[in-house]
């Protein structure tokens, strides 16, 4: 019997934000993701998420394409940019709309902080607009509206995760006081245009799936396969960032960076692999990626910084 071909090619992507340029933390969600795609034959696609214009550093999305491609991690296609990106967005907002599915929201952070109560990602919207804007008010951000059924997904790592997003999160913003679309309509909507079936990014994103997932179900839009990686910390337990000065990845020593990823990651890299030449390192790692080995932690730190 010949072997039921899958119907959808795999096809994955790694998404930073040009905040900074890529550290340790970014660097293992694109090789993560890159591993995943290439040991089942796939696609990996990059995508900059520089929608945030705010918080993009100018020269950080060519530092961080330069350092992807001098580490061998090589995307297949164009990359997509969110910044050019503003007309689907708002095809996906009207459409929302249309749906009665959103609602302007008048409320400022400090009003939200003094009557809500504390959840998974910040304050939980209490509703105070969900029934129209208070008299006198102007709208301010766009708010979907939620029920209260949990959203539920397999991670492939992480196990079932579920959510009722009416205790955890509220009714959540979708296009923010500033007029920029919010990073988990742009994500649903980008993550749909670029065909992509399975999602391989750090654990520190997986308390936002199901708003993901609450989206793509609304916009009638195919949920991809969502894989979670352990996020590396320090030892303080902080997540590895610009924030907290994680080193930027050099271009000079790319097989030891990528070997370090390889033993977070739990692959048991040989320790003669960090003599290897770029070609035969991805050869080794894509050869020799296992999932089951993947610690299936949402955070682990990092020895030494
Ligand atoms: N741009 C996000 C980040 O750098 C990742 C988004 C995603 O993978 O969905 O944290």
């Amino acid at each position: 019997m010949p072997e039921d071909k899958p119907l959808t090619r795999y096809r994955g992507r790694f998404a930073p934000s040009p905040t900074g340029p890529l550290h340790f933390g970014s660097l293992v969600a694109a090789v993560g993701s890159f591993l995943e795609a290439r040991s089942r034959g796939g696609e990996w696609l990059v995508r900059m998420e520089d929608l945030d214009l705010p918080r993009s550093v100018p020269g950080a999305a060519d530092d961080i394409l330069r350092t992807l491609d001098a580490l061998g991690l090589h995307w297949d296609g164009e990359v997509m940019v969110q910044s050019a990106r503003n007309e689907a967005y708002s095809a996906a907002l009207a459409e929302l709309e249309r749906l009665d599915a959103v609602y302007p929201c008048a409320c400022t952070r400090k009003e939200i902080a003094d009557s809500a109560l504390s959840g998974i990602d910040g304050p939980v919207y209490p509703g105070i607009c969900r029934a129209g804007l208070p008299a006198g008010r102007a709208p301010r951000a766009m708010r979907v509206h939620i029920d209260s059924r949990p959203v539920g997904f397999d991670d492939a790592l992480q196990g079932r995760i579920s959510q009722i997003l009416a205790m955890e999160v509220g009714d959540f913003v979708v296009r923010r006081a500033d007029g920029l679309f919010a990073y988990q309509l742009a994500v649903v909507v980008d993550d749909a245009e670029q065909g992509i079936t399975h999602v391989v990014r750090g654990a520190d994103l997986l308390d936002s799936t199901p708003r993901q997932i609450y989206l793509q179900k609304l916009l009638s839009l195919p949920t991809p396969a969502y894989l979670h990686l352990p996020v590396a910390v320090n030892q303080r337990g902080e997540k590895l960032s610009k924030q907290t000065l994680a080193p930027a990845v050099n271009r000079i020593s790319p097989v030891v960076q990528l070997c370090e990823v390889l033993a977070f990651l739990n692959q048991a890299p040989p320790e003669k692999l960090k003599d290897a030449n770029l070609d035969d390192f991805w050869k080794w790692a894509i050869a020799r990626w296992h999932v089951d080995r993947l610690p299936a932690v949402r955070s682990r730190s990092l020895s030494g910084v």
